[in-house]
C-alpha cells in the first residue's frame, strides 16, 4: 500500500463498526473483566492492540490512531501521549539510569534541553550537547556510559540539518539508542527508521492535529525498542484523552495534502524573502544555498512550512517590533503546524552551549499556513515597509 492510501485506510474498520467510516470515541477509565482468568490473561498482554485493561493504557480509539500513524511513518508501533514534550520525556526515560550520559544536538527544541539540564540532571544523568554538523565525528563524544544520542533535524528555530545516518552508525557501534524528534517532517518527509533512528518522539500537536486545537505527542519505535518504550510511556501517566486522539486521527487523514501545500507556500515565501534587501539569510533546507541542503535532499522527500529568516544587523528593535506587531495574516505565537500562518522573533544564541550562534541579525521564524501565498507575500511586503520606517 502506498503512503497516501495508508493515510486514508489504516486504523479503521467500517465493517466492524456498522459500516461507519470513522472509529468511535471510547471514553474509559474502568474496563470490566468478566472473570479472574480473563483479568489475568489480559494483564499479560496489556500493550497488545485490541487488549484493554484500564483507560490510561488505551482504548480502541487510541489503537486506531497508533496503528495508522505507525504504518504511515514506517515504524513498528506508536503510542499517543499527552504532548510532544511528554513523548520526548517518556522516550528518554525509557533508557536512563543514574550515572548515564546523553548526547543531544545543540539546536534541540528548548524544553527538551530544559528537561535534560533541569530534570534528569538532578538525577545524575549528564548531557553533552553536540554541534549539529558533527556527522560521524560523534564517535569522539561517545563515552562508556552514553545511552542516548538525540537528534532533531532540522532544528525548529535554526533549521540546521544533521547527518542522521552517519550519527546513527557511530551510535549503534557503541550500543547507544538513537532518538529523533521528527516533528518538522511529521513522519512523512523523513522516514526516520530507514535512516538509523530507533525511536521517534514527535509533537503531534503540530502537523498531525493540524488545526491548532489539540496537544498530543506520538512515540514510535522500531520493533526492537517497542518493549522498552511502551511501558515507559505508561508509567509516567501522561496518557492522551480519547476526544483528542479522535481529532488527531481526523487530522492525520488530510496530513499529506496539507503538508504539500505548506511546503509549496513555504518555499514560495522563502524564495521571495531571499530577494529582499532587508534579509541577510533564509534558513530553509530546501533552498540550495542552505548549508544542510545536500543532506536534506539525500534524506528527506519534502519540506514542511516552518523556516526562519535572519534580518540584516542594522534594524532597531522598535522597527522590528513594528514590523511584527502590524502583521494582518500572521499570528504571533508558539506552536505551528496548524492551518494558519505564524511569525515570531527568536533568539537562538540563548539556547546553545556547544557551538556559537554567529549571526547578529534578528532571527524571525515563519510558519507558512494554508492561505493564498500572494496574500501572505503582500502582508510581508507591508511588514518590510514598517521595518523601513514607511508603514
Ligand atoms: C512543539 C514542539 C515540541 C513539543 O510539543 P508539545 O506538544 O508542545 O509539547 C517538541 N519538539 C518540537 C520540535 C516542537 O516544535
Amino acid at each position: 500500500m502506498k503512503e497516501d492510501t495508508k493515510i486514508v485506510h489504516k486504523g479503521r474498520d467500517p465493517d466492524a463498526n456498522h459500516g461507519i467510516i470513522n472509529p468511535p470515541v471510547y471514553h474509559a477509565s474502568t474496563i470490566a473483566w468478566g472473570t479472574v482468568a480473563e483479568m489475568e490473561s489480559r494483564r499479560g498482554k496489556r500493550w497488545e492492540p485490541g487488549v484493554y485493561t484500564y483507560g490510561r493504557h488505551g482504548t480502541p480509539t487510541h489503537d486506531a490512531l497508533e496503528e495508522a500513524f505507525a504504518a504511515v511513518s514506517g515504524g513498528y508501533r506508536s503510542v499517543a501521549v499527552a504532548s510532544g514534550l511528554a513523548a520526548i520525556n517518556a522516550a528518554m526515560l525509557a533508557y536512563l539510569e543514574q550515572g548515564d550520559h546523553v548526547l543531544m544536538v545543540d539546536c534541540v527544541y528548548g524544553p527538551a534541553r530544559n528537561f535534560c539540564d533541569n530534570v534528569i540532571g538532578r538525577f545524575g544523568v549528564e548531557t553533552t550537547y553536540f554541534d549539529p554538523s558533527i556527522g560521524a565525528g560523534i564517535k569522539d563524544l561517545i563515552r562508556d556510559n552514553t545511552k542516548i544520542v538525540y537528534v532533531e533535524a532540522p532544528g525548529s528555530q535554526t533549521f540546521e540539518m544533521q547527518d542522521i545516518p552517519a550519527i546513527a552508525e557511530e551510535a549503534h557501534k557503541a550500543g547507544c539508542v538513537v532518538i529523533c524528534d521528527d516533528t518538522w517532517s511529521a513522519g512523512i518527509y523523513f522516514k526516520a527508521f530507514e535512516h538509523g533512528v530507533d525511536v521517534c518522539a514527535m509533537a503531534a500537536t503540530k502537523y498531525i492535529v493540524g488545526h491548532s486545537d489539540v496537544m498530543m505527542g506520538l512515540i514510535t519505535t522500531n520493533e526492537e525498542h517497542w518493549d522498552r518504550v511502551r511501558p515507559s510511556a505508561a508509567v509516567l501517566g501522561a496518557n492522551s484523552g480519547p476526544d483528542d486522539v479522535y481529532l488527531a486521527l481526523r487530522g492525520l487523514r488530510t496530513l499529506k495534502i496539507r503538508l504539500d501545500r505548506h511546503q509549496e507556500t513555504g518555499i514560495k515565501l522563502a524564495q521571495w524573502l531571499q530577494e529582499r534587501p532587508e534579509v541577510d539569510r533564509v534558513l530553509h533546507p530546501a533552498l540550495p544555498e542552505h548549508p544542510g541542503h545536500d543532506i536534506w535532499k539525500r534524506d528527506f522527500t519534502g519540506a514542511s512550512g516552518l523556516f526562519s529568516i535572519i534580518l540584516k544587523d542594522e534594524f532597531e528593535k522598535e522597527r522590528i517590533d513594528a514590523m511584527l506587531d502590524g502583521m494582518e495574516l500572521y499570528a504571533m505565537g508558539a506552536s505551528w503546524g496548524g492551518y494558519e500562518s505564524l511569525i515570531m522573533p527568536a533568539n537562538p544564541a540563548a539556547n546553545r552551549t556547544a557551538t556559537e550562534w554567529k549571526d547578529h541579525g534578528q532571527l524571525i521564524r515563519i510558519h507558512a499556513g494554508l492561505e493564498d501565498p500572494d496574500d501572505l507575500i503582500e502582508d510581508l511586503q507591508q511588514g518590510f515597509n514598517r521595518l523601513n520606517g514607511n508603514g
